[in-house]
């Protein structure tokens, strides 16, 4: 990593998706495949048949009931905007086609190195980290500067050496976060739990990085200090759980979920709209 510079990044607010600043891109730039998530296939730069020619979503509220629940579960973390609005200064793909190619090789790029950056400012917001958030700002400053880039510099980017590299810290975070559980947490990192009943169990303080939760019974578990990066909780039942100081949950992980009115979320993410 480089020496600290100024970060750009005030927080995790402008890290929020910003539909009506980006062109579209996550409807343009990625791939889907028809599937239980999405209607149809679509290869990677072609705008899907649904995308508006402002760049909004034709079915935006209905989503869910036309086949296209994995749109609703996506967060660019605000790369859309950023890609969109200063590495190309606003020009859009559609009036300047010159711009599409790169800007859809950038997207995913800044899409990864935004995630990265949400979980650094997350972590600068936890009194737990305190021991490590000098490490943290140099972290925040290192990606943001990379995500200031020119565009063929961010494409360029060696994403997973990046991510390797903050991920250190990360890992550093979720322990301190952890060992202020009451007891010591349970360690599930990267376990298969895709089924798994875990329906009221006490998951305080337990690392469940990377683990398969897909379709795991989590009703009315007590998630608080756990460290849940990186976990696929799709199809999840989180029912009355608690994840109120879990650490590196994301919108996108909570989107994926199933959960209910007395689910108990932090307060940075939404409660997701049908839940
Ligand atoms: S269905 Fe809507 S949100 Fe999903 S890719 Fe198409 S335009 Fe985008």
């Amino acid at each position: 990593m480089t020496s600290p510079a100024p970060s750009s990044v005030p927080g995790r607010a402008a890290l929020r998706a910003d539909c009506s600043s980006c062109f579209g891109l996550c409807c343009v730039a990625l791939p889907f495949a028809a599937s239980a998530d999405f209607a149809v296939d679509k290869e990677a730069g072609r705008p899907c048949g649904n995308l508006r020619g402002d760049f909004s979503c034709g079915i935006h509220s209905r989503l869910r009931e036309s086949g296209y629940p994995g749109c609703t579960v996506y967060d660019c973390f605000g790369a859309g905007q950023r890609t969109a609005q200063v590495t190309f200064g606003g020009r859009d793909w559609r009036s300047a086609p010159e711009t599409a190619r790169d800007m859809f090789a950038v997207f995913p790029v800044m899409r990864q190195l935004h995630e990265l950056l949400w979980y650094v400012e997350e972590a600068l917001e936890l009194p737990a980290a305190r021991p490590v958030h000098a490490e943290l700002r140099r972290a925040r400053a290192d990606v943001d500067r990379r995500a200031r880039a020119d565009a063929a510099a961010v494409a360029a980017t060696d994403v997973p050496a990046v991510r390797a590299e903050v991920n250190t810290v990360l890992r550093r975070v979720g322990d301190l976060v952890r060992a202020a559980a009451p007891e010591p947490g349970p360690d599930h990192r990267g376990a298969d739990l895709v089924g798994a009943r875990l329906r009221g169990a006490d998951l305080r303080g337990a690392s469940l990085r990377g683990a398969l939760l897909v379709a795991a019974d989590l009703r009315g578990a007590d998630l608080r200090w756990a460290d849940l990066i990186g976990a696929d909780l799709r199809g999840a039942d989180l029912s009355g759980a608690d994840l109120t100081g879990a650490v590196f949950l994301t919108q996108a992980q909570l989107n994926a979920a199933r959960g209910d009115a007395a689910t108990r979320i932090p307060p940075a993410l939404d409660r997701p709209a049908h839940w």
